[in-house]
């Protein structure tokens, strides 16, 4: 039943979990080991990311809890930086910045969102090397972005009720969309979404 379990895991395509996805609202685990699956995992992620115009994906937005996420602020796969994020922790916020801001588990929305304009960041890449670096400017935002994912996080979460109000219309949509498919037997029902991820934690945490 394991093995047969990893296989389907391994071998079934990646997709990006929207909202309401329980995993969305999950603070994720930190990774103890990086295997091979975790790097194509990886090179999984970027792929999405680019196939959906975006420039940052955490883990959780593939119904994988752990803490992790990719990103690059270019949106494209041979420009800019592309950078792996693992155990990543922020810093000495510096600065506020208002900025536009979408989600790709989220198509569609977009809100004003104030964040620290500059930024630490500590974390490992792949091969386990420490990243140590102070970000500003769009890839702070990114990187705060998808830091938040790792927490549980949405960007509307951080929006003044006031403009949050422009949103609540179609994130009621989205919820209704959501439990109408669970109903239906298409999507598992929130608590077995959640048991879901257990294989997640006993292997990498
Ligand atoms: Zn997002």
């Amino acid at each position: 039943l394991e093995k047969a379990h990893v296989q389907f895991r391994s071998t079934m395509p990646l997709s990006i979990i929207q909202y309401p996805h329980p995993t969305l609202r999950v603070r994720s685990k930190p990774i103890r080991r990086v295997d091979q699956e975790l790097r194509d995992l990886v090179a999984q992620m970027l792929e999405l990311m680019y196939q959906a115009e975006g420039v940052g994906l955490a883990a959780n937005q593939v119904n994988v809890p752990l803490r992790l996420f990719v990103a690059n602020p270019s949106g494209q796969p041979d420009e800019g930086e592309e950078l792996v994020l693992i155990n990543p922790e922020l810093e000495r916020p510096k600065g506020n910045e208002t900025s536009q801001e979408g989600c790709l588990s989220l198509p569609g929305l977009y809100g004003q969102v104030k964040r620290p304009k500059s930024v630490r960041v500590s974390a490992y890449d792949l091969s386990g090397n420490p990243i140590e670096r102070v970000v500003d400017g769009f890839l702070a935002r990114v990187i705060q972005h998808e830091n938040d994912h790792i927490n549980g996080v949405l960007f509307f979460d951080r929006m003044s009720n006031e403009s949050r109000r422009d949103l609540d219309e179609r994130l009621a949509e989205m919820e209704t969309v959501f439990r109408s498919k669970q109903n239906a037997g298409g999507i598992s029902e929130d608590a077995q979404l959640i048991a879901d991820l257990d294989s997640w934690y006993d292997k990498y945490c």
